[in-house]
C-alpha cells in the first residue's frame, strides 16, 4: 500500500509501505476513505515532537471502512464505516474508566502518527477498536464527521468545557485558526452572551465572524486588552480560550480575564510562557491545560446528525489521497492559501476487497 512516511525533520514522502496486519485481538484494519492534516503534523515535521521516529506513517484523523477485525472485536464489523479519532482508549486503565482517554496508560491516548503508524495511508491498523472507533451514521458523509477526529472535541473539551462557558458569558478566543474557529462553533452550543475573536490576520477575523464571533479584534492594530475591557465594563472576559500556542497569546489571556475568570489553554506550546503569579494570585483566576479526551465525540456526532452543528465550513481544500504532499504544502502555507482543513479523499470500497491485497497481507 501507499502511505505518507516521516523520515526526519523536513522529510516526508509518499512511499510504498507494508500492508498493516492485525497484531492484537482488539485490532481492526481500516481502509482509509478520508483523512486530514493537523497543525500537530506540521510540528512533527519541524522536529518538535521527537518521540515520532523516522519511518512512522503520519496522521491521526480519519474516516474509513473496516476491512478486517481481530477475534476480540465485538462492536465493529467488517464493512462498517468508522471515525478513527486522534485518541485511542484501552478501556481498562484508571483514566479510561474515568473517561480521560487522553491520559490512557494502557497503550492508548494519542498514538496514531506519533507512537504507532498513523492514518495518512491507504490502510491503517487501529488498536482497541471496541473502545476507540465510532460508527458513522449512514446519512452522514465522511466530511461531515471527519473533524470530530480532533479539532471539534479538542476545542469543545479543552477550550469550551474546561473554560466552563456558561450562558451569557463573554468568551474571548485568542487565535482564529481551525482550533479557534472550532471553539467559536462549539462555544455557541452553550449560548454565551458575546464571543470575541482576537487575531492578527484580518482574513481570519472575517472567518471568525462567519463562524459566529460577535466581535473581532485585530490585536496588530488594536489594543486587545483595552477593547475587551471596554466590552465588559472594565472587568474582563469571563472565559479566555488560548488557541495559538505561543507565550504572547497565553499572556494576553491572563491580561484580559476578569477576576474569578477562567483561562483554558488549548494551544500546543513549544516554548515556556511567563506566568505572572504576582498579579494573578489575588484575582482568583483558574487556568486549565490539557490534551483532548474525546469523551464528547459521540455527543458532537449526534449534534451533527441533528443538524445543530455543521462542520463542513472547515473543509477549504480537497485532494486525492495520493496528492498528500501537495496537500501538506497547501496546509503549511495557510497564510497564502487560506486553508483551514485540507481533506484527502481515497476511493471508497466497491464490493469485496481486491484479492491482490489479501495476498499482500499473507505475504
Ligand atoms: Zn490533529
Ligand atoms: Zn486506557
Amino acid at each position: 500500500m501507499k502511505a505518507l512516511v516521516y523520515h526526519g525533520p523536513g522529510l516526508l514522502s509518499w512511499d510504498d509501505a507494508p500492508h498493516p496486519v492485525l497484531e492484537a485481538d482488539g485490532d481492526v484494519i481500516v481502509k482509509i476513505t478520508s483523512t486530514t492534516i493537523c497543525g500537530t503534523d506540521l510540528h512533527i515535521l519541524k522536529g518538535d515532537v521527537p518521540e515520532v521516529r523516522p519511518g512512522t506513517i503520519l496522521g491521526h484523523e480519519a474516516v474509513g471502512t473496516v476491512v478486517e477485525k481481530g477475534s476480540g472485536v465485538t462492536t465493529v464489523d467488517v464493512g462498517d464505516r468508522v471515525l478513527v479519532s486522534c485518541i485511542s482508549s484501552c478501556g481498562r486503565c484508571r483514566f479510561c474508566k474515568e473517561g480521560r482517554y487522553g491520559l490512557c496508560t494502557g497503550g492508548g491516548g494519542w498514538i496514531f502518527g506519533h507512537l504507532i503508524d498513523g492514518l495518512q495511508a491507504e490502510y491503517a491498523r487501529v488498536p482497541f477498536a471496541d473502545t476507540s472507533v465510532y460508527n458513522v451514521p449512514e446519512e452522514l458523509s465522511d466530511e461531515q464527521v471527519l473533524f470530530l477526529a480532533d479539532i471539534l472535541p479538542t476545542a469543545f473539551e479543552v477550550g469550551v468545557l474546561a473554560g466552563g462557558v456558561e450562558p451569557g458569558d463573554t468568551v474571548a478566543i485568542v487565535g482564529a485558526g481551525p482550533i479557534g474557529l472550532a471553539a467559536i462553533m462549539t462555544a455557541k452550543l452553550l449560548t454565551p452572551g458575546t464571543i470575541v475573536a482576537i487575531d492578527l490576520a484580518e482574513r481570519r477575523l472575517e472567518r471568525a465572524r462567519a463562524f459566529g464571533a460577535d466581535v473581532t479584534i485585530n490585536n496588530g492594530t488594536q489594543d486587545a486588552v483595552e477593547a475587551v475591557m471596554a466590552l465588559t465594563d472594565g472587568l474582563g472576559a469571563d472565559v479566555a480560550i488560548e488557541a495559538v500556542g505561543v507565550p504572547e497569546t497565553f499572556e494576553l489571556c491572563t491580561e484580559l480575564i476578569r477576576p474569578g475568570g477562567r483561562i483554558a489553554n488549548v494551544g500546543v506550546h513549544g516554548h515556556p510562557a511567563t506566568l505572572h503569579l504576582e498579579k494573578l494570585w489575588i484575582r482568583d483566576v483558574t487556568i486549565t491545560t490539557g490534551l483532548v479526551d474525546t469523551n464528547t465525540t459521540a455527543r458532537l456526532m449526534k449534534l451533527i446528525a441533528e443538524g445543530r452543528l455543521d462542520p463542513l465550513a472547515f473543509a477549504t481544500h480537497r485532494y486525492p489521497l495520493a496528492s498528500v504532499l501537495e496537500a501538506y504544502d497547501t496546509f503549511a502555507a495557510a497564510a497564502e492559501t487560506d486553508a483551514l482543513k485540507v481533506v484527502l479523499e481515497a476511493e471508497p470500497i466497491v464490493g469485496d476487497r481486491p484479492k491482490r491485497e489479501l495476498a499482500g497481507v499473507a505475504g
